[in-house]
Parts: C-alpha cells; structure tokens; sequence
C-alpha cells in the first residue's frame, strides 16, 4: 500500500520545494518551480531555460514520439562526485537486460546525459540535442534512477497520457497546492506522444494513488475509485513493450 509518505519522496524534490513560477510553453500557461537553478515541472521533468524562452519544445514532440535517441543508443557519463554510482550501473544494467537500449560512455559525442548530484530525482524528457543532466539526490534509489532513464528515453508519467481519463479518476481536490499541473495529460505541455497499449498501473512511470497528497487521500483513483500501488523497482511489461514500439 503506498503513502502520501512515499508519494513525497518519489518523485523527488523532498526537502525544495523551490519557487513557484509560471511561464508560458507551447502557447500554454504553465507553472514549474525553480529549485538550484533547474526548472522543475511535474515534480522531476526538467526544463530548459530554452525551452521556457522559447516557449517551444526543442525536439517539438518529445514524449513517445521523436526526441529518440538515434539507433537506441545513450551515451553517458558520471559525474566523479556522485556517490553511489551502482545505482546508475545498476540501473542500465536493468535497462540493458530487458530492452534493446544500449548505453556507452561518451568519448566526443555531443548529445549525451550526465549523472550527478541533485536536490532531488530528475530529467528531461527525450534527447534535449546537447549535453543533458539526470540528478540524483542521496535518497534517490536505483527504481528511481531506472524511472528517470525512462523519461530521458521519452516516456511520460503514465497518468498523463491523453487517455487516461478511460482508466484513472484525477482528484484535483486531494492535491496539493501548486501541484495540479503534476497531472495534466502531455500534450497540455505541447509535446505530441503516443499512448501504447492501455494505461499500465504497474508502470515505472505511474504516480501512486497518493503521490501529491495534501490530506492523506488518493489524488489518482482507478474508474472503480480503487486504489493502487506505487512500483518503482523495475520496468513492467507495459514499460518493455512500450519501448520495444518507440525505438
Ligand atoms: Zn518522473
């Protein structure tokens, strides 16, 4: 059974809330939180200060459709000041087991990701064209590192697929303040994406009953108005197929 405890920690600014600010991306108004000098947007998708000047997606349709990385391959590096490197070997590792992404250390490549130390877990959705970041607090675990590797392969938080109203029911009076956007289905943020499959509870990407609670009840309930568990220890079936389609 998650908790609202649990959903606090999950999706990962903890202890930062940060600042609330409100931009315009896509044409549309948004509101991210800028925490350490990142742009955070739904909790742990980080921005660009392009993106947000632009007001443009940089690979115009990020999410699960372009911004791939090209033959599937990912190159990386870390930084010498993360502690608990495992978590990011071990997280490839996961993802090399059981899809066909491929991740090498980056020698002179230009577009590449950098592990490194965060306030928090977060990543930028899909290949961003240049050097991009996934940060990792000390209390982000190796589920967290696989779910974060997840976003900067493409995939969204599954409750935000444009159909999600089919499977899940969206209680905006449960969340907190400054956190309704967390919810919005992608294409609010201007990203075009597919939904593979039926909305997959047991998603990697899959907030919890209780993720952004302000009063200890669901913010996310099933069409039944059931509650369901959090999963972030490995990718589900519905994350290996989805993948499997997008590249
Ligand atoms: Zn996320």
């Amino acid at each position: 059974m998650a908790t609202a405890q649990d959903a606090k920690v999950e999706e990962a600014y903890p202890n930062q809330t940060g600042q609330r600010q409100t931009g315009h991306f896509s044409g549309q108004p948004i509101e991210y939180r800028k925490i350490n000098g990142d742009n955070v947007y739904e909790g742990d998708i980080l921005l660009t200060d392009e993106q947000l000047a632009t007001g443009k997606a940089q690979t115009e349709s990020a999410g699960r459709t372009t911004g791939k990385w090209p033959s599937g391959i990912v190159y990386y590096t870390i930084d010498s000041n993360l502690p608990s490197q495992n978590r990011v070997t071990d997280a490839i590792a996961h993802w090399e087991a059981n899809t066909s992404i491929r991740f090498v250390r980056r020698t002179t490549q230009s577009n590449f990701v950098t592990f490194r130390v965060g306030s928090g877990c977060s990543s930028n959705i899909g290949m961003t064209g240049s050097r991009q970041y996934i940060n990792l607090a000390s209390g982000c675990s190796t589920g967290n590192t696989i779910h974060e590797i997840g976003h900067a392969l493409g995939l969204f938080h599954e409750q935000t697929r444009n159909d999600r109203d089919t499977f899940v029911n969206i209680l905006t009076q449960n969340i907190q303040s400054g956190y309704e956007n967390n919810f919005a289905k992608y294409s609010a943020l201007g990203y075009s994406g597919s939904d593979f499959g039926a909305l997959d509870f047991g998603s990697i990407m899959m907030y919890g009953s209780y993720s952004f609670s302000s009063n200890g009840q669901p913010t996310i309930t099933k069409k039944d108005g059931s509650t369901f568990n959090i999963q972030r220890s490995g990718l589900s079936a519905g994350d290996k197929s989805g993948i499997d389609i997008m590249y």
